[in-house]
């Protein structure tokens, strides 16, 4: 029995060392990556219900990584809150999409609008609505074309901080969605407090629909009070057309989802809109 313990010990320590070294690397890797310009915007289409046109898209960053290939961002964010990198790399990926969205609604869909998830870490930073007004600046996209998409977790901190950001940020034209609602530790009293325009329901729900009564009735029940609240709705996560079926019925706004598109490259994104705005 001794002799097992000590070879446990041996190798959860060399376990351990791997894993620093692998971190450690990571986190090399990371700032390069933004020195030398090796991330990506994808985006993914959010299409009205209703009219079945294309209303908007949600900014999803990527990481290019040379011999490596395309990492997708759960690999890298979570570390890059971490380590402070998500400053540097949210404000990129803001800037770089509302760029590229000012261009596409003068040349495509001229009443597209960007979504761009923001981390609480970013919330954190005071300099986040100066960011945010340089951003407009630069790239002269109104604020009404621009939504940031937020998580419950950041709700959950002082209200007498975060108010007065949410109130400017509103004041500027800019939506605020919540995204992953239904998930969170959410006390639906948050919905009253800030100025919440649209309720994004997470994809674990829209996941068991038709099947799951559970996800159904709770769904049903998000539209409903969303609505009652003059929210809107997106539901993500949209796979099959009994879900497309089930969400317009209901009388959901938008959905995002595979059975419209996956998040596509700037290129593909322009082709699909070419195809459907025509
Ligand atoms: P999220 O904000 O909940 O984004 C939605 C995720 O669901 C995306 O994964 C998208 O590709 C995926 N998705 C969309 N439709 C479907 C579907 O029909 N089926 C399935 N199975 N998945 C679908 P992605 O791009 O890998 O992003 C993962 C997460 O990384 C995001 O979750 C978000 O939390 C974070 N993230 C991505 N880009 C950024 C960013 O620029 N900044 C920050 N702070 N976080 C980001
Ligand atoms: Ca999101
Ligand atoms: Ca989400
Ligand atoms: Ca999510």
């Amino acid at each position: 029995a001794k002799e097992l313990g000590r070879n446990n010990y041996q190798f959860f320590t060399t376990e351990l060392n791997v894993r620093a070294q692998h971190r450690y690397a990571l986190e090399k890797n990371l700032r390069r990556a933004l020195s030398e310009q090796e991330f990506l915007v994808y985006y993914q289409p959010k299409v009205c219900l209703q009219t079945s046109r294309i209303v908007g898209a949600e900014a999803l960053i990527r990481w290019q990584m040379p011999d490596v290939g395309l990492i997708p961002p759960d690999e890298f964010i979570p570390i890059s809150e971490e380590i402070g990198l998500i400053l540097p790399i949210g404000r990129w990926v803001l800037e770089q999409s509302c760029r590229q969205v000012k261009i596409w609604r003068e040349t495509l869909a001229p009443e597209l609008v960007i979504s761009v998830n923001i981390s609480p870490k970013q919330f954190q930073d005071p300099s986040l609505l100066n960011i945010i007004q340089q951003v407009l600046h630069d790239t002269g996209l109104p604020g009404y074309a621009l939504q940031l998409e937020i998580t419950e977790g950041l709700l959950m901190g002082e209200l007498e901080l975060l108010l007065p950001i949410f109130n400017a940020i509103k004041k500027l034209g800019i939506s605020i969605s919540l995204d992953d609602f239904g998930t969170g530790f959410s006390s639906l009293s948050y919905l009253q407090r800030f100025p919440i325009d649209n309720l994004k329901i997470d994809r674990s729900f829209i996941r068991d629909i038709p099947e799951k009564q559970d996800s159904v009735v709770l769904t049903r029940a998000i539209i409903a009070m969303a609505t009652a609240l003059g929210l809107s709705v997106t539901a993500e996560g949209v796979e099959k057309s009994e879900q497309l079926q089930f969400l317009t019925e209901s009388r959901c706004q938008e959905m995002q989802g595979f059975h419209f598109s996956k998040p596509l490259s700037a290129t593909d994104f322009e082709n699909l809109l070419t195809k459907y705005i025509v």
